[in-house]
């Protein structure tokens, strides 16, 4: 099977209406965001400039069951799992309704190639959660759809349980209560998880490609780690992610060694960030109009 284990997350479809990583465009700075080259944006240099968590979070979900599988793993929904968006789409597996400040919008949505699949197989191994930084209006009546009786999916958590850096939206782990030794996230935009790149599976964003065998590829590796002691080893082998947020740094400091600026200043994809409290799922950089998902 051809996986592609990390790539970049540029759009298939560039004329797409859909969402970059966790990026909320506000009136005030999109002329900065026309600027920016967002093929550009490299996710080490965001995750390098992350200040540090809270020393400590009090638990947002209730211990495991004792009967529930011994590794919880963590799912990232737009761009992962679905492609939704409020244009219309010729071809679409859901549509609803979502209202939102008083006003009405109509999503539709696709699913990834083997999402149902791969959902039906990973809770038979794990402990399933999605944790998604869309909006819950939105994201809650999809997951109606995608685990309409409740039995995949063992938690869901949105967007106000996302920590909020530089206005992005991070997925901090240690406030699930599990033991990080054997909690693995998948999701499309690494920086997602860049306070735990350790516990990380980047997966490539997915639009539309009905050949796209992405989540056959990630369940096959899933598979080999179900029963391991501690997740993280396996997926330093496989993925690397920690080196290569080293390489960054370590580009990044000497490309700066004679830069007489002693401060990092916060990135662009965080200039973007301040934001208009009318997305629900994340915005397109590119995107001019209030936008209902995230990635
Ligand atoms: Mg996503």
């Amino acid at each position: 099977m051809d996986c592609n284990i990390v790539k970049d997350n540029k759009k298939e479809n560039e004329n797409e209406i859909e969402v970059d990583d966790y990026i909320r465009i506000d009136d005030d700075i999109e002329d900065d965001v026309d600027d920016y080259d967002y093929d550009e944006f490299d996710p080490f240099d965001f995750i390098r400039s992350l200040p540090p968590l809270e020393p400590y979070r009090d638990p947002i979900l209730p211990p495991k069951p004792e009967n529930s599988p011994e590794i919880t793993l963590v799912l990232d929904l737009d761009e992962t799992l679905v492609h939704c968006t409020t244009t219309e789409m010729d071809e679409y597996d859901v549509m609803f309704p979502v209202e939102l400040n008083g006003q009405q919008f109509q999503v539709s949505g696709r699913y990834r190639p083997y999402c149902s699949e791969f959902l039906e197989k990973v809770a038979e191994m794990f402990e399933v959660i999605i944790f998604t930084a869309s909006q819950k209006v939105y994201a809650d009546t999809l997951l109606d759809f995608m685990d309409p009786s409740h039995k995949l999916i063992s938690h869901r958590l949105f967007r106000d349980e996302c920590v909020t850096v530089y206005g992005n939206y991070l997925k901090d782990l240690s406030v699930l209560g599990r033991d990080l030794s054997k909690t693995i996230i998948i999701d499309n935009s690494i920086y997602a998880f860049g306070y735990q790149l350790e516990n990380g599976i980047p997966i490539t964003s997915w639009y539309s490609d009905k050949n796209d065998k992405e989540l056959l590829c990630v369940l096959e590796f899933l598979e080999s780690i179900v029963g391991v002691y501690d997740v993280r080893p396996y997926l330093k082998e496989k993925y690397n992610l920690i080196d290569r947020a080293n390489a960054s740094y370590n580009r990044y400091n000497n490309d700066t060694i004679n830069d007489d600026s002693s401060s990092i200043v916060p990135n662009t994809p965080t200039r973007a960030a301040s934001a208009s409290s009318a997305s629900f799922i994340t915005s397109s950089p590119q995107q001019k109009s209030p936008v209902l998902y995230n990635k």
